[in-house]
């Protein structure tokens, strides 16, 4: 059953005073709604007060400063995709913001939206722990850095405190002469949520891997970077042999479950398939 509408309150907030009042009275915060929505219409939303941080100018934009670049908050999916600088360094962002819904979700979901609902089938999550971000958190207290890997606790859970917004990610623009590899595995192309995707990035010197790191999604809890895998890659030559021990070595860095979209074998074998994908291609 739908969500009654008189049952919930938007107000519009001009500034972050503003909206840390808003946040100290229990009240959430709204940016693109692409979620809060859904919710809503499926009358799982809880009844109360929200507030549009839309206005909220140190939440948005995305800006290229001396050694990295600041993601706002409220940066949407096609902010994303048309930014020159996060084309040229940060790729896998763009690739997977090009699969997030439709056009329509790209113009108003936003960046802090995705990672707030802590949904371990959130696109952006897996990209971030490979190129290893910083997250930014900020209330009246002052504004607090977090590594990305610290932000994600569980299904739904993250570090984030109650009185609190998601300020921005920062990046660092040092992965030039890597390869990137982005693929979500879905049911179809578009508005599909995945059944396991894959971010991943790799140095590689005459076969040799110098630097490799691998990011997961929709097989945990949260996105999980494949640290197993990573570290008997390092060092290694390519071969058809080390490959498949490393789809081998797979199977202890995720444990995929069966639920409405997948079961757990079928993630885990598609899983495996994309993670020899991205080794074929880079080897
Ligand atoms: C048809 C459809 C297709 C979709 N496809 C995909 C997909 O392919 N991949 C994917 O990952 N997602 C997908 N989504 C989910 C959604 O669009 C994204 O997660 C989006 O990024 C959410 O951002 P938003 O601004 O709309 O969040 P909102 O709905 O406004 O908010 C979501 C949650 O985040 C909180 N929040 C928002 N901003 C902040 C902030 N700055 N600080 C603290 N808390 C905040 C809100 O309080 C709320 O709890 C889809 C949704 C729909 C409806």
């Amino acid at each position: 059953m739908r969500g009654y509408l008189p049952d919930y309150d938007l107000s519009s907030t001009e500034n972050l005073t503003e909206a840390f009042g808003k946040l100290a009275e229990g009240e959430k915060p709204f940016a693109g709604g692409t979620d809060i929505m859904v919710l809503m219409d499926a009358g799982v939303l809880p009844a109360g007060r929200y507030f549009d941080i839309s206005k909220l100018k140190e939440l948005g934009g995305i800006k290229v400063l001396k050694d990295q670049v600041s993601l706002g908050a409220l940066a949407t999916y096609s902010d994303v995709r048309n930014h020159k600088t996060i084309q040229k360094h940060f790729p896998i962002l763009v690739e997977s913001a090009k699969e997030v819904g439709a056009i329509a979700i790209q113009n108003r979901g936003t960046v802090g939206g995705n990672i707030a609902n802590a949904s371990p089938a959130a696109d952006f999550p897996p990209c971030l722990l490979v190129y290893e971000a910083k997250i930014n958190l900020i209330s009246s207290s002052g504004l607090r850095t977090l590594d990305y890997t610290q932000f994600h606790l569980g299904y739904k859970k993250s570090e984030i405190r109650p009185d609190e917004l998601i300020q921005s990610v920062l990046l660092e623009p040092r992965f030039l002469d890597y390869h990137h590899f982005w693929r979500k595995v879905g049911s179809r192309q578009a508005q599909a949520i995945s059944k396991t995707m894959v971010a991943a990035i790799a140095k590689v010197n005459r076969r040799k891997i110098e630097d490799i790191k691998i990011a997961f999604g929709s097989v945990a809890p949260t996105a999980v970077r494949c640290r197993k895998v990573e570290s008997f890659l390092l060092g290694k030559k390519l071969t058809s042999e080390v490959i498949l021990e490393a789809k081998n070595i797979l199977t202890k860095d995720i444990q995929p479950i069966d639920d409405i979209r997948s079961t757990g074998k079928y993630r885990l074998i598609a899983s495996q398939n994309v993670l020899e994908e991205f080794l074929c291609g880079i080897g």
